[in-house]
């Protein structure tokens, strides 16, 4: 079988292998991970281990905090004005779909200023908006993206990095939750990244924030110290009891990562290919389509559908009798959407492209 779902989504074969070799009985402790204190030395060297991974693999620099935070990319929604609106400024937003508007809406919500730089609704989120079409306020405090918009499958192509008419540089925040570690990236590029784990990470229940070290003490004050980026860095994630479980599996996922695949520039090969054959044999058919401009077509996020939308329900039952599980498309667009992320392996991309191939044959 194979799992196209866009989240949670598929975990490698082999991490869910040594995750259940070593369920019962941890490295001869007698003790499952799930079991352990946090604060215990083999947790400790569970999480340590974890981070150095992440950090090796996205090559984060020293002067950035990663933080192993529960609550999901959402509560960053929150979490990121709370933290970088507390000595005045504005939130910009980048708007490009679902994901990087409840952001906006959420840090309006909360009664923060916040202000649109850019959006690519007037062409129905099917392009980002150009590097030029970016206009930052003369007080942005930081400048919000989604750098893949997972319902849409969209994507951006480059960096939006902006200043003001001051000529200051604006921190550019991410919401990577759905293409983080799917290529390599350059994190000295941003100020703040942060992700939900259940993609390209591991199991729902974690959630990753990296955030460079000029930009914690900026807080709101009274904001609960579970939200507070400094206080959460300075107890190392453990102001209280971090989503142990899910943080050992992040690990097993970076070290199939880093010893399984090869690391980032390797994975983004992988991912390219699986990609351009997908979109291919979409635009080479008849039935099938895809609406977003070629150069911010998501290799994460595939959604096309199909001429006549009647056939929907025969596509998705034989492709489930396939096996190939979870191709409906997210019920705010309908359609079909097929997840790409790493754990996906090219094999599986081959067998969704035969199964589309032959549909078309006998159905389309
Ligand atoms: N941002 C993006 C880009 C997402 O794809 C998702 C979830 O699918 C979210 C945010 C919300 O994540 P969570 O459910 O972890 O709050």
């Amino acid at each position: 079988h194979y799992n196209f779902c866009a989240g949670p989504a598929a975990l490698p074969v082999t991490v869910l292998e040594r995750a259940r070799e070593e369920l019962l009985d941890y490295q001869g402790r007698g003790l499952s991970v799930m079991e352990m204190s946090h604060r215990s030395d083999e947790f400790i060297a569970i999480a340590e281990r974890t981070e150095a991974d992440f950090r090796q693999l996205l090559g984060v620099p020293d002067n950035y905090k990663v933080l192993f935070l529960q609550g999901g990319a959402s509560m960053q929604f929150a979490m990121l004005p709370m933290n970088l609106l507390g000595q005045g400024g504005s939130g910009n937003f980048i708007q490009t779909g679902i994901w990087g508007k409840k952001a906006l809406t959420e840090a309006r919500h909360l009664g923060f200023d916040c202000h649109v730089a850019a959006s690519s609704e007037p062409n129905g989120h099917t392009a980002v908006p150009a590097r030029d079409a970016l206009q930052v306020s003369a007080d942005a405090a930081y400048l919000h993206y989604t750098s893949n918009e997972t319902i849409g499958g969209l994507e951006f192509d480059y960096t939006p990095h902006v200043q003001r008419a001051d000529g200051a540089d604006v921190p550019l925040v991410c919401d990577m939750s759905s293409n983080i570690l799917s290529g390599p990236i350059d994190v000295s590029e941003f100020g703040v990244i942060y992700a939900g784990a259940q993609k390209n990470i591991g199991p729902a229940g974690l959630t990753l924030v990296v955030v460079r070290d000029d930009l914690l003490g900026k807080a709101q004050a009274n904001i609960p110290s579970l939200f507070d980026y400094q206080m959460l860095a300075e107890a190392g994630s453990m102001v209280n009891t971090p989503p142990t479980y899910a943080w050992y599996l992040a690990g097993l996922v970076f070290q199939w990562l880093k010893d399984d695949i090869g690391g980032l520039a390797a994975m983004d090969a992988i991912n390219q290919r699986k990609a351009d054959k997908l979109y291919a044999a979409i635009d080479a058919s008849e039935i099938y389509s895809n609406p977003i401009a070629k150069a911010n077509r998501s290799r994460m996020n595939v959604p096309f559908v199909l001429a006549d939308a009647a056939l929907d329900k025969a596509f998705l039952q034989q492709a489930d009798a396939a096996g190939l599980l979870n191709l409906k498309g997210h019920r705010s667009v309908g359609g079909m959407r097929a997840s790409l992320y790493n754990a996906v392996p090219e094999s599986a991309v081959d067998a969704l492209i035969a199964f589309m191939v032959d549909f078309e044959k006998t159905r389309g």
